[in-house]
């Protein structure tokens, strides 16, 4: 797979990539990641990517002309859309998921575009990007940590990133679609507060069922939304009737 990033701070991006997965990822040959600044696809000789924005208001927006000029020069005029994502950055796209990072990381090739200031020219919403992508209901000054974002929860996907596939497929919003259980390692006492027995009887059967437990409770206190799309099983149905009954009327003690 291959990243093209298209930014006006390319220099943002030394560093995120060169640790963990994603740097052993690109060290195997699993992905390449190329940043390109969005000034060496300008004509004037200010090398002007933004203008003020018609019908008047406040900053700057970035001008169509620079980024289309490089989506066509790092993918040329005509791609397949099946294989490729142009993806625009903003907070007025659909939110970011794991689904979504499993979607993408089918992908033969993706393109990042990232925004500034007041935004991007909506015909490149319109007429040049796949996907319009937002990291969360927040406003960040620029596209560059989405993209850093999207990056990583993709590179971390593709077959033989991960040391254990196996872990990816157990973690939070995986296929069953819940929250991963709660983890402990040693010291099994730490100031007197105690790993859960459980975990040390070395019974694994009891093991998985605890495990699956704790994992629907921290769904339905932390994220009671995903229940409604969760592949649960009629066990995991009986538990969480238990749960709810045993939940506080009002749960804000955390
Ligand atoms: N005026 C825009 C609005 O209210 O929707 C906000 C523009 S924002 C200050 C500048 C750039 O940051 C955007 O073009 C986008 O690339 C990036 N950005 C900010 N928040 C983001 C988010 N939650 N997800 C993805 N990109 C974001």
């Amino acid at each position: 797979m291959r990243f093209d990033i298209l930014t006006i701070f390319p220099e943002m991006f030394r560093g995120p990539f060169d640790y963990g997965i994603v740097r052993r990822a690109r060290e195997r040959g699993l992905v390449e990641i190329v940043v390109h600044n969005l000034r060496d696809f300008t004509t004037d000789k200010h090398r002007t990517v933004d203008d003020r924005p018609f019908g008047g208001g406040e900053g700057m927006v970035f001008k169509p002309e620079p980024i289309f000029r490089a989506v066509e020069s790092v993918l040329g005029e005509r791609f397949d859309r099946e294989r490729v994502a142009v993806v625009l950055l903003t907070p007025q796209g659909r939110v970011f998921t794991q689904a979504m990072a499993r979607q993408l990381a089918q992908c033969a090739r993706i393109v990042l575009i990232c925004g500034r200031y007041e935004g991007v020219d909506e015909r490149v919403a319109e007429h040049l990007a796949t996907h319009e992508i937002s990291i969360g209901d927040y406003v960040l000054a620029g596209g560059e940590i989405p993209a850093m974002v999207i990056v990583e929860a993709i590179v971390r996907l593709l077959p033989g990133a991960l040391g254990c596939e196996e872990s990816a497929r157990r973690e939070s919003f995986a296929e069953g679609g819940i929250l991963d259980h709660p983890q402990y390692t040693r010291p099994a006492d730490f100031r007197g507060l105690r790993v859960p027995d459980v975990l040390l009887s070395g019974h694994h059967a009891e093991i998985a069922r605890w495990r699956r437990r704790m994992a629907l409770a921290k769904t339905l206190r932390n994220r009671p939304d995903l229940l409604e799309k969760a592949v649960l099983s009629d066990e995991d149905r009986r538990v969480l009737e238990e749960l709810r009954r045993a939940l506080p009327k009002t749960d804000e003690s955390r």
